[in-house]
């Protein structure tokens, strides 16, 4: 099978692979669309837990092409999205009852063989199917889902609160959809592209605000001349420190501050302690998702969740490179797919 091999950090190629065979519970799914997201950035400069040799790739959905002998929940052909992890059930974490932070985790795509490949194999336990009117591009955007329904448990939104969220790439306007969903009364959310903004109006019912890489204080002018009481909850979905040190500025005093976008590692802010204090603001971070998936799962194919108009890319496995461009770059895709 054909597949995108990483042999280190920013080293990559299309190379002839053997193709896995399926065995006990494992299935052999034929990738059709596997989502690109900033996280895989993190892993090409080799952070994030990767491990190499690896093909990437963490959020995908596929045909069952084969099922080994004890397979018993799907059969060859089935349409299924994948959750690319597993809790390794014997560590400390996972004994603690905490397995999101489980120090052996499996991640397909991060440090075991992931959807940039024509098939991978995944354990049946791990596969869900997709309703008939789900693509299979949105059947891949089903684990970035599952991060952002693991957001809301992270997040607690009270019905009526006010909420402001930096950020409308993929995942972000998935967030906002639940956000949406979850009662927020007042829901801005700022970004650089108006492509986006316009998303985050339509699928989310947000008011919207232009950031301006030229004219920084612009927004944040517009945010404090328009919502001068603040937010109940103020969300960074950039990972860009400056917009996370900028947080408490737009909340009102028992406010949340969430750090939902993925900061490189050895970014710092400085914020105020004294600030934190006084107005007893609570800092909460949301990371990736683990047992999510079977909720993201339901709102997908019940329409719940708007996922089509999310999707502006597709690629072939040789158009990683342009991705990955596109992606570093922080231009107007929303959300990028591969299609191996
Ligand atoms: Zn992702
Ligand atoms: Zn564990």
């Amino acid at each position: 099978m054909r597949a995108l091999v990483y042999s280190g950090p920013g080293e990559f190629a299309v190379r002839e692979v053997g193709t896995p065979v399926a065995r006990g519970t494992e299935v052999l799914l034929r990738v059709r669309a596997c989502g690109v997201c900033k996280t895989d950035v993190h892993i090409h400069h080799g952070h994030f837990f990767a491990a190499f040799p690896l093909i990437p790739g963490h959020e995908f959905a596929g045909e069952v092409a084969a099922v080994g002998k004890a397979v018993t929940r799907v059969k060859v052909g089935d349409r299924v999205a994948a959750d690319n992890q597993a809790a390794c059930g014997r560590c400390d974490a996972c004994r603690s009852g905490t397995p999101l932070f489980c120090t052996r985790m499996y991640a397909q795509g991060v440090n075991a063989p992931g959807g940039f490949a024509e098939y991978t194999l995944v354990d049946e336990t791990r596969l869900y199917p997709l309703a008939d009117g789900v693509s299979f591009e949105e059947g891949a955007l089903i684990e970035p889902a599952a991060c952002a329904v693991h957001g809301i448990d992270v997040i607690t939104p009270r019905a009526g609160d006010d909420a402001l969220q930096f950020g409308a790439g993929g995942t972000g306007l998935i967030l906002a959809q639940l956000l949406r969903h979850a009662g927020v009364a007042t829901l801005a959310v700022a970004d650089l592209s108006a492509r986006k903004l316009a998303l985050a109006e339509r699928l989310a019912g947000a008011e919207t605000v232009a950031v301006r890489r030229d004219v920084p204080e612009a927004h944040d002018l517009e945010l404090k001349n328009r919502y001068s009481g603040g937010f109940d909850i103020v969300i960074d979905a950039t990972g860009a420190p400056a917009v996370i040190q900028s947080l408490p500025q737009y909340a009102h005093p028992g406010a949340k501050l969430v750090i939902y976008g993925v900061a490189p590692e050895e970014a710092r802010i400085a914020i105020s302690p004294y600030d934190i204090f006084r107005r007893e603001l609570t800092i909460l971070g949301s990371f990736s998702q683990l047992g999510t998936f079977p909720r993201a799962v339901k709102l997908v194919n019940s329409g719940v969740l708007k996922l089509k108009e999310l999707v502006t890319h597709t690629f072939p496995l040789e158009g990683w490179a342009d991705a990955l461009a596109r992606i570093s770059g922080g231009s107007d895709e929303v959300k990028m797919v591969m299609t191996p």
